[in-house]
């Protein structure tokens, strides 16, 4: 074996030396990203480092075993072969096959303990990510591309763990691998080593000019990577879209198109990497052919014995490995700090909402809500989707807010959620400044009813318990009952068990209204924030909903964005808002008789009619 590795040997003669040479090369990388990759990211690993000294440990071993095996092999040449004595040639295999066990058994446990300690930092860490990215700023995560986000979550939670664990192992390990056969180098015959390192400043150079090339491209490509599955996540999830319009031709070339670029930049990075190897081992070969000449000369005048030499190159072809790994490790490194960027980016951003250091629980709450002079701009917009507005509702009553789309209505219950805070202006519950009160507190006293329900996939019981997993059937029934959803959900063909499929798929708009109407029951909160509740359903579908929204709403403060003007008419006020700002407000009966804006939009109404 070793004596047909041997002449790959010839082009690995630059011996111990690349040991520091090639570490060299990993920080080459600029120091501050490795360093800062390392300590962004090793918290993440540390639970585990107890696992990882082992491995490393392991790792240490596996070069000393297979030196000791190609050691075995001098001996079988020098003492077995060359004087042809069969005599120490069984404890010779003897040894061979136990020291071949020994590597079989630290290689498979190096495996076993390093994986598990991987495969546990990508859980913590991609656990962590994602529970920021909920916990997060609302606009920012709707701001980003869902499919970059979840490359980020997926593939470039990856790239860091093959570094900053995986990689560190290899390092160590092909470091260990070259200090062992470079000293071995040195322990056969020091001028043959010395020899061997003539060739070390061109791989000094080698490796600067590899690593500098190999970052940019990296970085490049898990951009585009991202940027792919950006463009799949939008095409896909918008299936219908694409098939009504006949536009699957269409955007199967556009997705070619930008995987186009993410194959350029693979193929820059191939290329880069792929070009390392063919000068690495010229460089190595000239270092051969001259520990050979010398070699040759040395043999002649007996300083060396036969088996020496063969080991001598034997080593020199077990520093090919390494080095070969080294440089495959820079651009894992540089992978590494790129997809490193790209997670550190969405870990360090802020909540855009926070609970202040002081803020207080509210165990109760009666149910008043105020807006006072509140404006506010959505982050990255041009102008405010609010400007100046107040509102008051005392408990129990009902305020509609109706206004044409775009005009802010949404933007008034997502700060009433506390999704986002105002840039001025106050908003208050019962009284309180909304930024002094516990957010999971403050948002324990609403309850939402949107315009589109969302439900995962779950059973109908789950998704009207969502608000409050802990109920009991009983209520979870009483809810749907005053919801009109009992009826359905009995005669779904698994009752209350019946999954609804992925957003809810398998029922009607109405039924996934009602049981949004349950799950605010349930809820029980003083505090009902309806945006849109029958938007998108037929008249029929609507007036299902209509009941049981009427029942929800009564003894609680519910404010209802709307531009179906019937459902603000029984409203106890109307504020009209255009533009960001509230233009009008009064009953119907004022706001239709003062033919301002919300007279208007009656007449257009009835002119559409
Ligand atoms: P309405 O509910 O009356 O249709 P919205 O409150 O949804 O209006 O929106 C008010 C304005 O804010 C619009 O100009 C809209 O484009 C803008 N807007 C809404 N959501 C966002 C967002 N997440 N990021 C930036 N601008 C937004």
């Amino acid at each position: 074996m070793a004596a047909i590795d041997a002449p790959t040997g010839l082009r690995t003669a630059v011996a111990g030396r690349l040991g520091r040479r090639e570490g060299g090369l990993v920080e080459a990388a600029p120091e501050r990203t490795v360093r800062w990759l390392v300590r962004r990211f090793w918290p993440y690993a540390r639970p585990y480092r107890r696992a990882l000294a082992g491995s490393l440990l392991l790792v240490a071993l596996a070069p000393a075993l297979e030196a000791a095996r190609l050691w075995l092999f001098k001996l079988v040449v020098d003492d077995v072969l060359v004087p042809a004595d069969f005599g120490p040639f069984v404890w010779l295999a003897v040894a061979y096959v136990g020291l071949t066990l020994a590597a079989g058994l630290v290689g498979f446990l190096d495996e076993v303990v390093s994986g598990w300690a991987g495969e546990r930092f990508l859980l913590g860490l991609r656990t962590d990510l994602f529970g920021r990215l909920l916990r997060g700023s609302l606009s920012s995560l709707e701001r980003r591309r869902l499919g970059d986000t979840l490359q980020r979550l997926t593939g470039d939670v990856d790239a860091i763990e093959a570094f900053v664990l995986s990689g560190w192992a290899t390092a160590v390990a092909y470091v260990v691998e070259l200090l062992v056969f470079g000293g071995l180098l040195f322990l056969l015959d020091w001028r043959l080593a010395l020899v061997s390192l003539v060739v070390a400043p061109a791989f000094g150079l080698l490796a600067r000019s590899f690593s500098r090339r190999i970052r940019e491209a990296s970085r490049e490509r898990r951009r585009q990577g991202g940027s792919l599955a950006a463009a799949a996540e939008e095409r896909l999830a918008n299936a219908l879209l694409v098939q009504a319009y006949a536009g699957e031709e269409r955007e199967t070339r556009r997705f070619h198109g930008e995987g186009i670029a993410c194959l350029q930049a693979q193929l820059r990075a191939i290329r880069i990497r792929a070009g390392f190897p063919a000068a690495v081992e010229l460089v190595e070969l000239a270092g051969g052919l001259t520990v050979i000449a010398l070699g040759t000369y040395e043999l002649s005048r007996g300083r060396l014995s036969l088996g020496s030499l063969l080991v001598f190159l034997a080593y020199l072809a077990q520093l090919y490995g390494p080095v070969r790994g080294l440089s495959r490790l820079a651009a894992t490194v540089h992978a590494a700090a790129a997809a490193g960027e790209r997670v550190a980016e969405l870990l360090d951003e802020r909540p855009a909402v926070a609970d202040a250091p002081d803020a207080r629980r509210l165990d109760r709450v009666d149910g008043l809500v105020e807006l006072d002079g509140v404006t506010y701009t959505y982050p990255g917009a041009d102008a405010p989707a609010l400007r100046d507005v107040s509102l008051r509702v005392e408990p129990g009553r009902t305020l509609a807010i109706v206004g044409p789309s775009g005009a802010g209505k949404s933007t008034v219950l997502r700060l009433l959620l506390r999704l986002a805070d105002p840039d001025a202006g106050v908003v208050r519950l019962d009284g309180e400044d909304a930024r002094g009160i516990e957010l999971a507190s403050l948002r324990s006293h609403l309850a939402v009813v949107l315009q589109e329900t969302l439900l995962f996939d779950g059973t109908v019981r789950e998704a009207i318990a969502y608000g409050r997993p802990d109920a009991t059937d009983e209520e979870i029934r009483a809810a749907a009952r005053l919801a009109d959803a009992d009826g359905f959900a009995t005669a779904l063909p698994g009752g209350y068990e019946t999954r609804v499929g992925q957003r809810g798929r398998s029922l009607s708009g109405g039924q996934r209204q009602r049981l949004a109407i349950a799950r605010a029951f349930l809820r029980d909160a003083p505090v009902l924030l309806l945006d849109e509740p029958t938007a998108g359903l037929d008249n029929a579908s609507a007036a299902h909903v209509l009941g049981p929204l009427r029942r929800l709403r009564a003894g609680r403060t519910t404010i209802l964005v709307t531009h179906d003007l019937d459902a603000a008419r029984d409203a106890d006020a109307i504020a009209v808002v255009e533009g960001g700002r509230i233009v009008e407000r009064g009953t119907h009966a004022e706001l239709a008789a003062a033919g301002g804006a919300y007279a208007r939009l009656l007449a257009a109404r009835g002119a559409a009619a």
